[in-house]
């Protein structure tokens, strides 16, 4: 898969961007002065947006390491692990929350822990995306080996982390009181800012933004509105609390976004790549009709139905009469035309979704027709030739005015000793016989196996 960051954003899509930074911007600024305000009490609210967050960072951690895997970039595998730190301390903050997997008899309700987790996921993130806006910038100082070991320690840090969290417990600086984060602000000031380093590393960088840059750029400036959201709730279960909260779940989840987005587009585009070559290999280049290799597909589906179904399968085989010549007279470029005449002509005659038409030599066509007897077969190429001759494509031979076709068919209902060669083979004899007998003229054989 292509690196997002090797794809320039459009500009649309900076401007959709920009707008929506504006707009956040705007809403955080108006309600600011209410984030104090107590929303209801929703106690399973901090597990739900502790699972999100840890499924979509773990998922963007995923797809951006498997990214640098293949592009061997380091910078991509060092944004891979500040996704997969912020996954896993989400989890563990969710483990470790007071009363909400483990009771308050195993950590007591006003632990410390959860609240240093959060913080530490604030320092963790934008750490590791001051290394992925300046290793990008830089060149690559740091080697996409040192990168993917960065990568796979972060489970190792998370747990020994959390360990060393549960065991220092008691030591640990108060950041919350029953649920109170008012004393914390000088530190949320401080994550704030640290927030915001990256987001200016990324803003003035030189190159052309790119679309994984663009889009980094909201998911840090809503990571900043979660901090903010947090410094004017001061309280659990206020405004500013369950904004925050949802800020972090948009924020895990912008990248996340981008990628299925993106991987939309590639199989969208592969599965018009995919058409569009079925298309050309199938189709004949002069005519537009069905080639040989469509017609083999078509002929084997409908020899089975007709071995299924027990109804005929009815093959018309056409061959313009005396074309060497015309082409000798009109030259080959008219020649071409007048093919293409017969071909649309042609093409008219069936009336069934299973019906084809193909080219299958250099003036030779076919039509097979599913479900026609020999009768209606005989009706059908008489059409045919008709057809063909009231286009009165000027063709001075010595026996007629006009352009004509000979045309020979056979229609039959398929049994298990039935030989498709043998059917093909029959037809091509009642081509031959319409030829001996004068050309402009239909002949039909019956299949008697
Ligand atoms: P008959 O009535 O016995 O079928 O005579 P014929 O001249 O049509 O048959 P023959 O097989 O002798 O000649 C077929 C001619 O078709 C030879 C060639 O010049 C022409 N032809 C084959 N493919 C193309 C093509 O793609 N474009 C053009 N313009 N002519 C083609
Ligand atoms: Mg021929
Ligand atoms: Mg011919």
């Amino acid at each position: 898969m292509e690196n997002l960051k090797n794809i320039i954003a459009k500009k649309s899509e900076k401007y959709y961007v920009i707008t929506l930074i504006a707009v956040l911007l705007i809403i955080a600024t108006l309600i600011s002065s209410n984030g104090r305000v107590l929303w209801p009490v929703i106690p399973t609210f901090i597990a739900m947006c502790g699972i999100l967050i840890f499924v979509t960072s773990l998922q963007t951690a995923f797809l951006l390491y498997n990214q640098s895997k293949l592009t061997r970039d380091s910078s991509v595998a060092l944004l891979a692990s500040g996704y997969l730190a912020v996954s896993f301390l989400a989890l563990a903050r969710i483990i470790l929350f007071p009363g909400l997997f483990l009771s308050s008899n195993v950590l007591d309700d006003n632990n410390q822990i959860a609240a240093w987790l959060w913080v530490i996921t604030h320092v963790a993130f934008p750490f590791f995306l001051i290394l992925y806006a300046t290793n990008h910038c830089k060149k690559m100082f740091f080697s996409y080996g040192y990168a993917r070991w960065s990568f796979r320690l972060i489970p190792i840090a998370v747990v020994l982390l959390v360990l060393s969290l549960v065991y220092y417990e008691s030591a640990l600086p108060s950041l919350v009181d029953k649920g109170n984060y008012s004393s914390t602000s000088y530190l949320d000031f401080f994550l704030l800012a640290f927030t915001a380093v990256p987001l200016f590393l990324l803003m003035t960088k030189k190159e052309m933004t790119n679309r994984q840059d663009l889009w980094l750029m909201l998911a840090i400036t809503v990571q900043c509105l979660d901090i903010f959201y947090e410094i004017i709730g001061e309280t659990r279960y206020s405004m500013g609390w369950y904004l925050g909260m949802i800020s972090s779940i948009v924020s895990s989840s912008i990248i996340l976004g981008v990628f299925i987005y993106h991987i939309l587009c590639i199989a969208q585009l592969k599965d018009e790549e995919g058409h569009y070559f079925k298309d050309i290999s199938e189709t004949d280049p002069l005519t537009g009709v069905a080639n040989r290799r469509k017609l083999d597909l078509v002929f084997n589906t409908l020899w089975e139905l007709s071995l299924n179904q027990q109804q005929p399968l009815c093959l018309i085989m056409i061959d313009i009469d005396h074309f060497k010549i015309y082409n000798d007279s009109y030259g080959h470029l008219e020649g071409d035309k007048c093919l293409i005449k017969v071909a649309d002509a042609l093409s008219k005659i069936p009336k069934r979704s299973t019906d084809i038409v193909a080219r299958i030599g250099g003036e030779e066509f076919v039509i097979l027709l599913y479900g026609v007897d020999h009768d209606i077969g005989f009706q059908v190429a008489e059409e045919v030739r008709k057809e063909i001759e009231n286009l009165h494509i000027s063709h001075s031979t010595f026996y007629n005015s006009w352009l004509t076709v000979s045309i020979g068919y056979t229609s039959h209902i398929v049994k298990p000793s039935s030989k498709k060669e043998k059917f093909l083979y029959i037809v091509d004899q009642a081509l031959y016989k319409s030829k001996a007998e004068g050309r402009n003229r239909v002949e039909g054989v019956s299949l008697s196996i």
